[in-house]
């Protein structure tokens, strides 16, 4: 018999008391602090795994002498075609880059898809080609699906649920190691896939080009931990609640301050111009290919030129600093010299937006 356990046993995530919500509203699905609130009020205290309380994008465990990376991930993204991908090319990318940011390499991928009453099977037939478009471009295999039906005005088309696993090559990674002094980088431009999808709801009077970065991370988290061997503290994707609430969570697991330039970070204008309108911060705004790493101080010029070398990593940036100031919080050095604290998401500007 395989003897499968889990690794490492540090110290699980503590969850802070609080009131418990009620009713789940929308904000519970943003990624941001409600969401933070549900998994500590909800399943935390019920699923006592250590290795859930680390609250990793991808559980690490150890099968015989072969280190795993597993996840699952949930995709009801409202449309399901926008510029740039579709949700079944979503529910591909995003699962592999829950493992990839956990430092494996993606190996296999299992999809459910829910489906509703009355949707064309055509439409099932072309999110069933751009999964396997994805799954061939990443390197993965889908090896287990399941479909299920609900009535008619029970989904909105289909949702999918994608659960994956992959073979860990990257040690020492961990949301809890980053250090004061390490260098913060995001491989590319900031907002593109929250900002495609509400443009293309048509909600809005405004045209803009702007598509969804949806891809694989692997090629670019490979060439990264290739370049700066043991120098990768720290990966995260910044999907939902985006780069400012990716890097609350480091800053808090880890137990250091982030302070981010906001003359650095990485924005198009178009995605800039899209968010001034809606009122929204391009750092709250979901990436679907975009990566936050935390990276040693002397590793970092490294890091940048080799993802720069890869697709989709041209534009990637140093964007701020480790210190340790205030454990836990995430200031930003403004273009007018000042510094403000830069919070988790609160609520849910922008819903079903993967
Ligand atoms: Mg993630």
């Amino acid at each position: 018999m395989t003897d499968l356990r889990i690794s490492p046993a540090s110290e699980p995530v503590r969850a802070r008391p609080h009131r418990r919500d009620q009713f789940i509203t929308m904000a519970h699905g943003a990624g941001g602090k409600a969401s933070r609130r549900l998994v500590e009020d909800v399943f935390l205290p019920r699923l006592a795994d250590p290795v859930l309380h680390r609250l990793e994008d991808a559980a690490r465990l150890t099968a015989g002498d072969t280190r795993l990376a597993f996840t699952t991930d949930a995709f009801v993204v409202r449309p399901l075609r926008f510029p740039g991908g579709s949700i079944g090319e979503l529910a591909l990318n995003g699962t592999a880059n829950d493992l990839a940011v956990s430092g494996a390499q993606p190996l296999a991928v299992a999809a459910a898809f829910i489906l509703e009453e009355g949707l064309p099977t055509d439409e099932l037939a072309a999110e069933a080609d751009a999964m396997s478009r994805a799954a061939a471009a990443a390197g993965v295999c889908v090896v287990a699906a399941d479909t299920k039906v609900v009535e008619r005005g029970r989904a909105d088309g289909m949702y999918i649920t994608t659960s994956g696993i992959g073979v860990q090559q990257v040690a020492g990674l961990g949301a809890d190691a980053a250090r004061p002094g390490d260098a913060v980088i995001c491989s590319g431009p900031i907002g593109d896939h929250g900002t495609a999808i509400m443009l293309a709801r048509g909600e809005l009077d405004l045209v803009a080009e702007v598509r969804s970065d949806t891809r694989c991370l692997w090629p670019l988290v490979a060439a990264l931990c290739a370049a700066a061997p043991g120098g990768v503290h720290v990966m995260r994707d910044a999907t939902r609640g985006g780069v400012a609430t990716v890097v609350n969570e480091l800053a808090a697991s880890s137990g250091v301050t982030v302070v981010l330039d906001e003359a650095a970070i990485p924005v198009r204008p178009a995605v800039r111009g899209a968010c001034e309108l809606l009122g929204i911060d391009p750092l709250y705004v979901a990436n679907e290919g975009t990566f936050v790493a935390i990276v040693a101080a002397d590793a970092a010029a490294t890091a940048l030129m080799a993802l720069r070398a890869v697709p989709g990593g041209q534009q990637a940036q140093v964007i701020g600093e480790v210190t340790d100031e205030q454990p836990g919080l995430v200031l930003m050095s403004s273009l007018t010299g000042g510094h403000r604290i830069v919070d988790m998401l609160v609520g849910d500007p922008l819903p079903r937006i993967c």
